[in-house]
């Protein structure tokens, strides 16, 4: 059996938008359509405001789950099996379905996400390899919520988690805990495990809506028994805390400062994104959040980079909506 080799070769980062259908309560005939989609170009037309923006591919809400982990994944968890890092971002207001294109619903074919198929792709790769190739594949969940480091996993989720430095190991969280595992029920159990101790705090926007980042991390290592070769591939899945602005959700005391500490790690990610992308500036500011000092070395060189900026085609989220595209325009 051959390695996986690439179909084509893809850009190191890739800004994708997903547009979720309206939910039926939300087909008013006050709800009028704002979001215009002809191929990869969107306008977002209100009042007689027109704004345009163009990327590489744009998720109508049509697309399937599959649609979406054949474009973005697929690429970047081939590369992961050879040895290269990735990283892959669900960005949005609450409720766009960042968490609905990560992890799905796994009981339901049609709506698993990208998480789970990467699983699928990943097992079924392995029990096809050479049997000269042993893999190891261990898991970690983590959440950063107000720039503090939680272990989901941990039997003790409450506990903040350091983040500590050592030449040759690079930029690491001390203490957590990875599991190794070897099935899709395996896995499931995990990220279900983890989703439970996620911090959520109510919004008057969503009262279930994430304000914490979640960083769910596959480790692939493959040993050559013959050659004594090995890799080390990783792939980050990062659920993203909700984009909305504080005051939409007239957020006051913690969720104020929580809304503060969202936005500022949000932005340091564009700016690391972009002065990336830019390729001219010697200097990308990695250490200024948590999220992009985590994962460093999973951002730039050769690492597959991937964003996906979710948003609502209900008209009273046009400005979340705007915004977004505004911050994916900026990154891509
Ligand atoms: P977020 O994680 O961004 O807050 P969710 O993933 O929880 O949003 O999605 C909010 C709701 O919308 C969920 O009930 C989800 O199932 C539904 N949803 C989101 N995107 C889609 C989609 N593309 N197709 C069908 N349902 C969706
Ligand atoms: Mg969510």
């Amino acid at each position: 059996i051959e390695e996986p080799v690439l179909k084509e070769e893809v850009e190191n980062v890739r800004v994708f938008i997903r547009i979720r259908p309206l939910r039926d309560a939300e087909k008013t005939l006050n709800n009028k359509r704002y979001i215009h989609l002809d191929r990869n170009v969107l306008q977002l037309l209100k009042s007689n405001i027109n704004r345009t923006f163009q990327f590489c591919k744009v998720f109508s809400e049509e697309s399937t789950q599959v649609d979406l982990y054949r474009c973005i994944a697929v690429p970047i968890v081939e590369k992961v099996l050879q040895g290269y890092n990735g990283t892959i971002f669900a960005y949005g207001q609450s409720g766009t379905g960042k968490t609905y294109t990560m992890i799905g619903d796994s009981k339901n074919p049609d709506q698993k996400g990208i998480v789970p198929n990467i699983f699928s792709h990943i097992f079924a790769q392995i029990s096809l390899a050479n049997h000269d190739i042993s893999y190891a594949v261990t898991v970690t969940y983590l959440e950063i919520y107000n720039e503090d480091i939680r272990d989901l996993l941990s039997e003790d989720p409450t506990k903040k988690l350091k983040v500590q430095e050592k030449p040759g190991v690079g930029v690491y969280v001390k203490d957590l805990l990875g599991f190794t595992v070897n099935s899709l029920e395996a896995v499931d159990e995990i990220i279900t495990k983890g989703n439970k101790n996620r911090s959520t705090g109510s919004t008057k926007l969503n009262d279930t809506s994430s304000r914490s980042h979640a960083i769910f991390t596959v480790l692939i290592e493959s040993k050559n028994k013959v050659t004594n070769k090995t890799t080390f591939g990783k792939l980050n899945l990062v659920d993203l805390a909700g984009s909305e602005r504080a005051n939409k959700t007239q957020a006051t005391g913690d969720r104020l400062r929580e809304a503060g500490k969202i936005n500022m790690s949000l932005s340091v990610l564009g700016n690391v994104i972009s002065a990336l992308v830019d390729g001219k500036s010697s200097h990308i500011p990695y250490r200024n959040s948590k999220l992009t000092r985590l994962l460093q070395d999973s951002l730039g060189g050769n690492s597959l980079t991937a964003m996906i900026a979710m948003i609502s085609p209900n008209i009273l989220d046009y400005e979340e909506s705007l915004y977004t595209l505004m911050y994916a325009d900026r990154v891509k």
